[in-house]
């Protein structure tokens, strides 16, 4: 379906949760969140007549995220209805791999066809440091185990922070060299007004492409597969490839496909526009199909044209990433 700028919109993200097993300094308070509760989010039951609803609509691809979408109970289960629909052409995840190595065959085997891992630091004490309750050894394997796998591509994303993690953009460039990884920089951006956000640490992919252009040689590739917002590079020699998601310094809001629904049932057009379209009470009073397209439609027809993120997010933007889902 077309949104109110032309735009054909057929991917949706769906946060199934917002609770989280980590505490990135980038993302989520410390002291952890008042998560909605139970009673406040969708069963998996509404979550894939949702989809099903979408589908009917031109969704495509649906990707699970959260908070920390393996914390939510029998996701293998959610993901087994998505992937009975006819039109879902792709089920991916987002994760932060802690949990996912005991899960991955009965994820594969419901139908989860790819993984992209959140993945800050290759060192211990940085990675503690960033995560404030990770393990790094719970992650390295989690990847290994999608490639053997074969969920590919298999991708990582790195959130670039100046003076805290820029230190090792060359180790990650460096795993794309060597493995058949897809591994994305991406650009700090000041969602949910955390004080972790400062300007200084804000590095543009120009700039964290000019530090791996000194020791590798990246060659743009010349056709978008997909339609992701990444710029997409090969690597001269390597096996894997190199992106770079810049919101911040260069907004792709015109090939934007995507529309995101949280955990409690709100559609949003735009990950940084606070206008949402709440489908939970139609899904309570047991609504139609028909009821719950019409509300999916107006949710795309008034997604915005572009965001506004370098003015800030705005005191009045009350989510943070973790309750709309990255
Ligand atoms: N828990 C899962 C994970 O970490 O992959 C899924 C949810 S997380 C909110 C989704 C993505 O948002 C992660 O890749 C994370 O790095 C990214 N993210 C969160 N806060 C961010 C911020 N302030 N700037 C850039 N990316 C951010
Ligand atoms: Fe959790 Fe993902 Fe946010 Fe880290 S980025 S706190 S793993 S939701």
């Amino acid at each position: 379906m077309l949104d109110g700028c032309g735009r054909e919109i057929d991917y949706l993200r769906v946060s199934v949760t917002d609770r989280c097993n980590l505490r990135c300094r980038y993302c989520m308070p410390e002291t952890g969140v008042g998560d909605l509760g139970h009673a406040n989010i969708l069963s998996l039951e509404q979550i894939a007549r949702v989809v099903s609803v979408a589908a009917e609509l031109g969704i495509r691809k649906v990707r699970l995220t959260g908070g920390e979408p393996l914390v939510r109970k029998n996701i293998g289960q959610l993901i087994r209805m998505i992937s009975g629909l006819d039109k879902i052409k792709e089920i991916s995840m987002t994760t932060n791999g802690a949990l996912f190595t005991a899960m991955a065959d009965e994820l594969k085997e419901a139908g989860l066809t790819r993984v992209n891992f959140s993945l800050d630091s290759l060192q211990e004490e940085n990675f503690n440091y960033i995560t404030r309750r990770g393990q790094l050894q719970d992650v390295i394997p989690a990847i290994t185990k999608a490639l053997q796998m074969g969920m590919t591509p298999v991708k990582i994303n790195m959130v670039v922070m100046r003076t805290i993690n820029d230190r090792e953009i060359l180790d990650f460039a460096r795993l794309a060299y060597v493995l058949p990884l897809h591994v994305r920089f991406i650009e700090f951006m000041p969602i949910g007004d955390l004080p972790f956000f400062q300007e200084q640490r804000l590095m543009s992919g120009d700039e964290v492409k000019a530090v791996i252009d000194q020791k590798y040689e990246l060659s743009a590739r010349s056709t978008r597969q997909g339609s992701g917002p990444a710029k997409d590079y090969t690597i001269r020699g390597g096996v894997g490839m190199i992106g770079f998601i810049s919101p911040m310094s260069q907004h792709f809001c015109s090939e934007c496909n995507r529309i995101r629904m949280t955990a409690d049932g709100k559609l949003r057009g735009c990950l940084f526009s606070k206008n949402e379209v709440s489908l939970k009470m139609a899904l309570q009073n047991n609504a139609s199909d028909e009821k719950l397209a019409e509300l999916f439609k107006q949710a795309i027809w008034e997604k915005p044209s572009r965001h506004h993120l370098a003015k800030g997010w705005g005191a009045d933007n009350q989510r943070k990433m973790y309750q709309i889902g990255g």
